[in-house]
């Protein structure tokens, strides 16, 4: 299921409905900060498309999942902790963490070494 929904706050931020502000966008992702950060620099990598989690990727979207690593690469350079080195990860489902039920990759790095 990927069409939008009202009742999904993701979907809402990711069309533009609030003040979320994106440190980047194209047409199948958005970038933005956790509002409430585990990390000095804790990013969400978003794709547009309404999926709930990895268990629901399906053949049309996979290309999804090397694009998000490819844009969160270019945003942990962007953030300048490419060097001192970050984390990407995908929570999946409750068991896993996931407590938004729209795909997102969390980018989270910027410690002291
Ligand atoms: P999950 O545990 O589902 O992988 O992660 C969801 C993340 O979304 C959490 O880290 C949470 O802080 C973040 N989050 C939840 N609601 C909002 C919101 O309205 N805006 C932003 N920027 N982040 C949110
Ligand atoms: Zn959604």
């Amino acid at each position: 299921m990927s069409e939008a929904r009202s009742d999904c706050i993701f979907c809402n931020i990711v069309q533009g409905k609030t003040d979320t502000v994106f440190l980047f966008e194209n047409e199948n992702l958005v970038v933005f900060r956790d509002i409430h950060p585990h990390a000095p620099v804790h990013l969400l990598i978003v794709p547009r498309r309404h999926i709930r989690s990895i268990n629901d990727v399906g053949e049309e979207d996979r290309e999804i999942l090397s694009e998000a690593i490819w844009v969160g690469r270019e945003m942990a350079r962007m953030e300048k902790v490419d060097r001192s080195g970050y984390k990407l990860l995908y929570n999946v489902e409750r068991g896993g963490g996931q407590v938004i039920f729209h795909l997102h990759m969390h980018l989270l790095g910027g410690w002291k070494r």
